[in-house]
């Protein structure tokens, strides 16, 4: 599904793995250590080779722990991409401890860092809905407001934001969001 906004900017969700999808940065779902991890992480490092932990060392002994709603840039590896941000999401425990903010945080803070080296086409997993438990329809309407609002009302370089999404609930919850936007056209 593809949605142009009216500036021409576009938000497109497709399913996939995210190592495989061309971007000129590829949003990483990382935790606080940068150490790796399971899931979106530890296929990024994999598909990306050892360069990456490498860079991402160097910015642990600089700032230590990354927070909650906040990403660190690295250069992209093998990846097809020039950038990875690992972006650090929230532990979801019940919405009420901040969650949602930390959330559109991390995409606000990506979007930003696009912005600083000219990028223009971004992707982004579904930050917080794997181990750390952020329930699919509330990420995917935080996400999808977030780099919408961001997109439309901000004067920014980036085109097109790229939702890859790992399995059909994660699609369909992005879609069903989406598609409340109005004119959403086209197929997966
Ligand atoms: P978090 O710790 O932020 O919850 P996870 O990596 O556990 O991060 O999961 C985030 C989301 O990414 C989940 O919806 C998961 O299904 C999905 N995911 C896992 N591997 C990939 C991948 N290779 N590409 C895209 N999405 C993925």
């Amino acid at each position: 599904m593809e949605k142009r906004l009216k500036n021409g900017k576009r938000v497109r969700l497709v399913t996939g793995d995210i190592t495989r999808i061309a971007a000129g940065a590829i949003v990483n779902a990382a935790n606080s250590a940068l150490a790796g991890g399971g899931g979106v992480d530890g296929a990024i490092h994999r598909a990306g080779g050892p360069g990456i932990m490498a860079e991402l060392d160097e910015i642990r002994a600089k700032i230590g722990r990354c927070p909650a709603g906040r990403a660190v840039a690295t250069s992209a590896g093998r990846l097809p991409a020039k950038y990875v941000f690992h972006a650090v999401g929230p532990v979801y425990r019940d919405g009420q401890h901040g969650e949602p903010e930390l959330l559109s945080g991390c995409y606000r803070t990506c979007l930003q860092m696009a912005d600083e080296r000219e990028v223009h086409t971004i992707s982004f997993p579904a930050i917080s809905t794997g181990v750390y438990g952020y329930p699919l329809s509330e990420a995917a309407g935080i996400a999808l407001r977030t780099v919408v609002e961001y997109l439309e009302t901000r004067p920014t370089g980036v085109d097109e934001a790229i939702f890859v999404l790992f399995d059909a609930a994660a699609y369909d919850a992005y879609a069903g969001v989406l598609g409340e936007y109005g004119s959403a056209a086209g197929t997966p």
